[in-house]
C-alpha cells in the first residue's frame, strides 16, 4: 500500500539536542581536520628538508671521495716524476710541466735526505707563494710531513697553514712529502705544496660548487678555504665529512642555501597544501549545506506541525484514495464521523466499512465510474449516506477532487465530507413548523372570514327570504301573478348562487393544495384573491384598484402561497386605513417588470400594495417581520413573517417603504417563468 505520508512530527527537544550534538561533532571535525592539515604540511616540509639533507650528505661523500682520488692520483703522478733517477735539468722541466697541468700545486721541491732543497719549481699561474714569507718559515711544516713520511715509509701530509701573499691576501697551503727510498735508505724527499683553495676548485665536481658553498674547515668550524657561489636564501643545509689523510685530517663541508622563507618548499608540500585548501573548502561547503538542510528541516517540521494542527481542528472529514480505490489517508474528523480508527480504514478497499450494505452496490458503481475517470464529480458536491461503526446511518455531503502529485500525475482522489444530518434535522423541523404556521395563519384567516361570511351571507339570505315571502303572496293571488312569480323565483336563484359563490371562494382558499410551482399569469393571481378582498373591502369601505403592465410574463410560483401573500398585504393595507379613519380609502395593487440585474438574464416581476394609511412608525418597523408581533387586538402577527418566508423561498425579496404623502407601500418580487407565458 502506498499510503500518503502520515505526518510524523519530529519531537522538538530531540531536534534541539541533536543540533547541539551535531555542532560539537562539526567543531571536533574542523579541529581534527585542521590539526591533520597542519601536521601534513609540517611533515611534508620536514620530509622535503630531510631529502635535501640526505642529498647533501651524498654530495659531500662524493666530493670527499673525489678529493681523495685526486690526491691519490697526484701521488702517482709525482712518483712518476722520480721513477727514473732524474737528471737535474730534466727534472726542472718536467716539474714545470706538471705544475702547468696541476693548478692545485703551488710548488714542487726535491730535497735531499737532510731536507735541504736541491731543486724546486713554482706554479706558473701566480707569484711564487713563499715570495713574501720566505720558504724557511715553513720548514717546520715540511719537516713534520717528512718525518711522518719517513716513519710510515709512505707519502704524508703536513697540517695546513696560512701563507700571506704579496698582494695582501693569503693562501691556505698544505705540504705533501714523499720519501725516496733506495735500497731501504731514504735518499731524498719530494715535497709538493698544495693550495686548499685550488684542491676545492679542481677536484670537487663543478655542479656541486655551482649552487652551494664547498669549504675545508678545521674541527672547530674555522673556515680554511672556500669555493662556491654567493649566498642565496636564508635557509641553510649543512653536511660535513672528514678527509682523512696521512698526517692531516681535513673537514670538507658543503653549505646549501635555500630560498626563504619558503612556504611551499616543494611540489609535495604544495600538493598537500592545495589538497588541504580543497578539503577546507569542501568542509565549509558541507557546513553551509548542513545549515541549509537544518533550516529546511525545521521549516518542514513547522509546516508539518501547522498542517497537523489544521487537520486536527478541521470539522470537515478528509479522505484520500489511490487509483485502485484503497484508502490512503483519513483525518481525525473523518474517523470521528464514521467511528472507525485510522488504522482500521487505511489500506481498506471496496466496499468501505462505512458503506451501508443496502447501498454498497450503488456506491460500487459510482466509484467504478469515478475511478474510470469518465465523469468529473460535481463541484458543488453530492449527497450520500454513510454508516457509523455502530450501524447508524447519516447523510453526508461529499466534495471530490483529483489528487495530483508533484509531477502533475493523478495518484487518486481527495474527498471532503460534511456530516449534514444536523442540517437535515433543522430543515425538517423548520419545514414542519412552517407548515404549522401556515395552517395556523390559514385558520386565523378562516376565523376572520367566518364573521365576514355571516355578514356577507346575510344580504343574499335576507333577499332570498323576502323574495320567498313575496312569492308566497303571489301564489295566493292566483295564476295571473305567474309572471311576477317567475321573476321572484329567478331572483331567489340568483341570490342563492351568489351565496354559494361566497362560500366557494372561502372554501377554495382554505383548502390545502399541492405546493408545486407553476406558471401563473399575474392577472390570475389577483383574480383569485379578489372575491375575498372585495368582501372585506366592502365591509371596511375601501376601494381596491389593480393595475398591471401590458405584456407581463407568467410568474413561476406556488400559487396558493403567493395568493396568501397578496391577500395578507391587501388586508393589512385595508385594515391600516380603516383603523386610522383615512378619508381616501384606496388600495392600489400594481404588477410590473422589475429591473433585471446585469449578472443574470432572469426576469423578475414586482408586486406592490400601496395604501394611504398611517404609515409604519420606526419602533414597529424594527419588529415588523418578527412572528407574533402585532398591534391589532385580534391580530395574530404571523402575516408578514410568513409573507417574507414565502417570497424568499421563491428567491425574491419583500420590503416596504413610505408612500408619500401618507401611507405605506409593500413590494415583493417573484421570478418570471422563462418558458412561454
Ligand atoms: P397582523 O396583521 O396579524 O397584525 P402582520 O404580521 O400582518 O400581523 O402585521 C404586523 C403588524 O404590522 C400589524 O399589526 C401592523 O401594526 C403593521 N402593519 C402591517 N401592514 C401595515 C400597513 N400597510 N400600514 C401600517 N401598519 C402595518
Amino acid at each position: 500500500m502506498s499510503a500518503l505520508p502520515q505526518p510524523r512530527l519530529p519531537r522538538l527537544p530531540r531536534v534541539r539536542l541533536s543540533a547541539r550534538w551535531r555542532w560539537s561533532l562539526w567543531s571536533l571535525m574542523v579541529v581534527l581536520v585542521g590539526a591533520l592539515l597542519v601536521t601534513l604540511v609540517w611533515l611534508a616540509g620536514r620530509y622535503e628538508a630531510s631529502q635535501v639533507q640526505s642529498k647533501l650528505e651524498r654530495d659531500t661523500a662524493d666530493a670527499v671521495a673525489d678529493v681523495r682520488n685526486g690526491l691519490t692520483r697526484n701521488i702517482q703522478t709525482l712518483q712518476a716524476l722520480h721513477a727514473a733517477n732524474p737528471a737535474t735539468p730534466a727534472w726542472a722541466a718536467e716539474a714545470a710541466q706538471l705544475l702547468r697541468s696541476h693548478r692545485e700545486w703551488m710548488r714542487i721541491e726535491w730535497r735531499d735526505a737532510r731536507l735541504v732543497t736541491l731543486l724546486f719549481a713554482d706554479t706558473p699561474y701566480r707569484q711564487p707563494v713563499f715570495a713574501r714569507l720566505g720558504r724557511a718559515n715553513a720548514s717546520a711544516d715540511v719537516a713534520q710531513a717528512c718525518t711522518n713520511a719517513r716513519r710510515i715509509s709512505a707519502p704524508a701530509y703536513s697540517a695546513s697553514y696560512f701563507v700571506p701573499q704579496i698582494d695582501g691576501l693569503g693562501v691556505e697551503v698544505m705540504e705533501l712529502c714523499m720519501p725516496q727510498v733506495v735500497a731501504g735508505e731514504v735518499t731524498g724527499y719530494l715535497v709538493a705544496t698544495y693550495s686548499l683553495q685550488e684542491i676545492l676548485t679542481d677536484m670537487v665536481p663543478k655542479p656541486l660548487a655551482r649552487s652551494q658553498d664547498v669549504s675545508f674547515t678545521e674541527a672547530d668550524g674555522t673556515r680554511l678555504a672556500l669555493h662556491g657561489s654567493a649566498r642565496r636564501g636564508s635557509r641553510i643545509f649543512t653536511a660535513q665529512q672528514l678527509v682523512d689523510l696521512p698526517g692531516n685530517t681535513l673537514v670538507l663541508r658543503i653549505d646549501s642555501w635555500r630560498g626563504a622563507p619558503d612556504l611551499f618548499p616543494n611540489v609535495l608540500t604544495a600538493l598537500v597544501t592545495a589538497m588541504s585548501i580543497a578539503l577546507v573548502s569542501v568542509l565549509v561547503m558541507l557546513g553551509k549545506d548542513t545549515r541549509r538542510r537544518l533550516r529546511a528541516e525545521s521549516d518542514l517540521a513547522e509546516a508539518l506541525a501547522f498542517r497537523k494542527a489544521m487537520e486536527d481542528s478541521l470539522v470537515t472529514g478528509l479522505r484520500a484514495r489511490d487509483l485502485q480505490g484503497r484508502i490512503t489517508y483519513v483525518n481525525p474528523a473523518f474517523c470521528q464521523m464514521v467511528g472507525f480508527s485510522a488504522e482500521e480504514l487505511l489500506g481498506h478497499g471496496v466496499p468501505a466499512p462505512y458503506w451501508p450494505p443496502e447501498l454498497a452496490d450503488e456506491y460500487n458503481q459510482r466509484q467504478a465510474i469515478r475511478l474510470a475517470g469518465q465523469h468529473a464529480p460535481p463541484r458543488e458536491g453530492f449527497e450520500s449516506v454513510f454508516m457509523r461503526k455502530d450501524g447508524s446511518r447519516f447523510p453526508v455531503l461529499i466534495i471530490e477532487a483529483p489528487l495530483i502529485n508533484a509531477h502533475g500525475v493523478q495518484t487518486g482522489w481527495m474527498s471532503a465530507f460534511l456530516d449534514v444530518s444536523e442540517q437535515r434535522r433543522v430543515e425538517e423541523l423548520s419545514r414542519a413548523s412552517q407548515d404549522r404556521l401556515q395552517a395556523t395563519a390559514r385558520l386565523a384567516t378562516v376565523g376572520e372570514m367566518a364573521s365576514l361570511l355571516s355578514h356577507e351571507l346575510n344580504q343574499p339570505l335576507a333577499a332570498i327570504a323576502s323574495y320567498a315571502n313575496g312569492s308566497m303572496n303571489l301564489l295566493r293571488e292566483g295564476p295571473h301573478a305567474m309572471a311576477d312569480l317567475e321573476v321572484a323565483m329567478r331572483r331567489i336563484a340568483e341570490q342563492a348562487e351568489r351565496a354559494g359563490k361566497v362560500i366557494r371562494s372561502v372554501h377554495d382558499f382554505v383548502r390545502r393544495r399541492d405546493q408545486a410551482r407553476e406558471a401563473v399569469a399575474p392577472r390570475a393571481l389577483l383574480d383569485a384573491i379578489m372575491p375575498l378582498v372585495s368582501l372585506q373591502a366592502r365591509k371596511l369601505y375601501v376601494r381596491v384598484e389593480t393595475r398591471l403592465q401590458d405584456g407581463l410574463p407568467a410568474v413561476l410560483c406556488d400559487r396558493t402561497m403567493v395568493e396568501q401573500v397578496l391577500l395578507n398585504l391587501t388586508r393589512n393595507a385595508m385594515q391600516a386605513m380603516a383603523s386610522a379613519g383615512t378619508a381616501d380609502r384606496a388600495v392600489l395593487i400594481q404588477v410590473r417588470r422589475a429591473g433585471t440585474s446585469e449578472h443574470s438574464a432572469k426576469v423578475w416581476l414586482e408586486f406592490s400594495v400601496a395604501d394611504h394609511g398611517p404609515g409604519i412608525p420606526d419602533e414597529v418597523a424594527q419588529q415588523l417581520f418578527t412572528p407574533f408581533f402585532t398591534t391589532k387586538a385580534e391580530g395574530m402577527g404571523l402575516g408578514l413573517s410568513l409573507c417574507r418566508t414565502v417570497v424568499e423561498q421563491h428567491g425574491g425579496f419583500l420590503g416596504f417603504e413610505p408612500n408619500p404623502p401618507r401611507g405605506t407601500i409593500f413590494r415583493f418580487t417573484l421570478p418570471a417563468d422563462s418558458g412561454p407565458a
